[in-house]
């Protein structure tokens, strides 16, 4: 029997059906905590293949690339839970040695002293928000119309400092310019992560363990943990119609009824989808102020880690150039070496207007930057661009542009009917990450069951 959701009491799920739009990290989290709750869960999904936002390949010696998300950290207890709970494991990231730090085109030994200072004063203002009300805060009107970049060269001191730290924080954590983001976004983004420490670091942040077999093992694994039959691929919802008793979502090849329905995708993406009544304007705002950022995640794989021999650790961070921070990617398991660099915002944009041989030709001469010529002699160059993806259309995540958290952000999480909302913007925890998306996903789970 079908029963409405409206109205129920905590708990009592028998006959509950929940549709699930997406099969990325939060929708799977979200049908997981329903089915196990006892209700009756369909997840509709867009590509051929569960995990979104992670992709997990493997060079022909089994060496694993992580094309999307890899990483995880300490208090991102819900991933490191899952990932015991589905059988899998963890190893430390490649971080022998000394970050380098190219200032200008040169090395140098650390940034300047005024650049721990901002970070500092950077955690200080986040410290005063509330994760859940961000918009809250007696500041966060005034810091939600201040542009970073702005208020980077305003305080830093001195303009490469404030270049500098504009690509590490709009760039590293957002994927977006420094002159393109609010204070705000970035102070909210820190305090639901625990501030600048945990964000930056490796080991003992969120870029110290990787998942053996990557993120995309654990979330098929996920997937195979739900009742036969939940799950359905290469279906993209196209609309989402409620009435007073019912919602239902319609595919290109039909439909799916269900008490309550759970978007389970970037706000970016969920506005693509067509919704019959429209959303309230505000909420179908939101979805038009909440851009995916915009990274390029490039892998160069060579014989051996040969950095490590001249000392260097692969990790940089750089002030100017293609790209903003380089990674020793390789594996304990495979003797190949792989360094990862990570472009931005208008450097991955003049990437991507280049021909294939260009880029090329670029990319290897930033890796040789860090760690010298032979990194522009590698096996191979693998490229993945999220923002070509149809289902994504950007990465890591999508941020509310400059002055738009007070009127559009309490619009986040709140339903509409039947209609829920998760997806990693949607939490307030590790925003923007996978454990953002686990809790969220289970967030929108409890308000579906709660009713
Ligand atoms: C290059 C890159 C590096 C990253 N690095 C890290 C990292 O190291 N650590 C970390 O924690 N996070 C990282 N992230 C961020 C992390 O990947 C995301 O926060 C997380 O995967 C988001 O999960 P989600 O379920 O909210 O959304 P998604 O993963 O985007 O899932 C949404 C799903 O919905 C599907 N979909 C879209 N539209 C429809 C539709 N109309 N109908 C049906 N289905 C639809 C999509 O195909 C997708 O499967 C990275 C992301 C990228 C791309």
């Amino acid at each position: 029997m079908r029963r409405t959701v409206v109205g129920k009491r905590r708990g009592v799920t028998d006959g509950i059906r929940v549709v699930v739009v997406g099969a990325g990290f939060s929708g799977l989290a979200a049908a997981l905590a329903l089915t196990r709750a006892g209700a009756e869960v369909r997840v509709l999904e867009a590509r051929d293949r569960v995990g979104g936002r992670v992709l997990t390949r493997w060079l022909p010696d089994g060496t694993q690339l992580d094309l999307g998300a890899q990483w995880i950290g300490p208090t991102q207890d819900r991933m490191y839970a899952l990932v015991a709970e589905h059988g899998l494991v963890t190893f430390a990231s490649a971080a022998l040695g000394a970050p380098t730090l190219l200032w200008a085109g040169q090395r140098r030994a650390g940034p300047p002293a005024q650049a721990g200072r901002v970070l500092g004063l950077l955690d200080e203002y986040a410290a005063r928000l509330d994760p859940d009300a961000p918009w809250q805060a007696p500041e966060a009107a005034q810091w939600d119309r201040t542009i970073l970049g702005g208020w980077l060269r305003a305080t830093a001191g001195d303009g490469d400092t404030a270049d500098y730290l504009g690509r590490l924080l709009a760039g590293g954590l957002l994927a977006t310019g420094a002159d393109e983001v609010s204070l705000l976004q970035l102070l909210f983004y820190l305090r639901s992560a625990g501030g600048t420490g945990p964000l930056l670091g490796m080991a003992g942040g969120a870029q110290q363990d990787r998942i053996v077999g990557g993120p995309s093992a654990l979330a098929e694994r996920m997937a195979l943990a739900l009742p036969p039959g939940t799950l359905t691929l290469a279906t993209p919802v196209r609309s989402i119609e409620q009435t007073i008793d019912r919602v239902t979502a319609w595919t290109d090849t039909g439909r799916v009824d269900g008490d309550a329905v759970v978007v389970a995708l970037a706000p970016a993406l969920a506005g693509r989808i067509r919704y019959d009544p429209p959303l309230p304007a505000l909420r179908d705002g939101l979805t038009q102020r909440m851009p995916m950022g915009s990274a390029l995640k490039v892998h160069a794989v060579y014989p051996e880690p040969f950095w490590r021999a001249d000392g260097l650790s692969g990790v940089s961070t750089s002030s100017a150039g293609p790209l903003t921070e380089t990674v020793d990617n390789s594996t304990p398991t495979s003797p190949l070496g792989v360094l990862t660099g990570f472009s931005y915002s208008v450097d991955a944009a003049a990437l991507r207007e280049m021909s294939s041989d260009e880029r090329r030709r670029c990319l290897l001469d930033a890796f040789a930057c860090v760690v010298g010529p032979r990194a522009r002699d590698p096996v191979d160059l693998v490229e993945y661009d999220w923002s070509a993806e149809e289902w994504t259309r950007g990465c890591f995540c999508g941020g509310l542009t400059p002055g738009t958290w007070g009127t559009y952000g309490p619009r986040l999480r709140a339903s509409v009917g039947r209609v829920h909302w998760a997806g990693t913007e949607t939490a307030t925890r590790w925003t923007g990450y996978l454990e953002g998306a686990v809790r969220a996903g289970e967030r929108a789970a409890a308000q579906v069951l709660s009713g």
